[in-house]
């Protein structure tokens, strides 16, 4: 938190408080762990980030990729119902 208010950056959060995955540090490889929001994944899944032939990052979900890109908040780089994997 202390880290963002010295960049600048509002961080976003969830109510509870947890800040959501961020897109510009995001690369294929990455975990990343999905909130109950998702109807093609399953609550607390972990899922490994991979990019596609465009560099497109996506998540593995029953109907196939999951862009990331599709859980962009408005401030352009919080991924909402995702949360970084340490
Ligand atoms: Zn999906």
């Amino acid at each position: 938190m202390l880290r963002n208010q010295l960049m600048g950056e509002a961080m976003k959060t969830d109510l509870q408080g947890h800040a959501y995955a961020e897109l510009n540090k995001l690369k294929s490889g990455d975990k990343v762990k999905a909130d109950g929001g998702f109807p093609c994944i399953k609550k607390d899944a972990v899922l490994e980030v991979s990019a596609d032939e465009t560099g497109e990052l996506f998540i593995p979900c029953t109907s196939g990729r999951h862009y990331v890109e599709g859980q962009l908040d408005d401030d352009g780089n919080s991924l909402i119902g995702l949360y970084p994997v340490s």
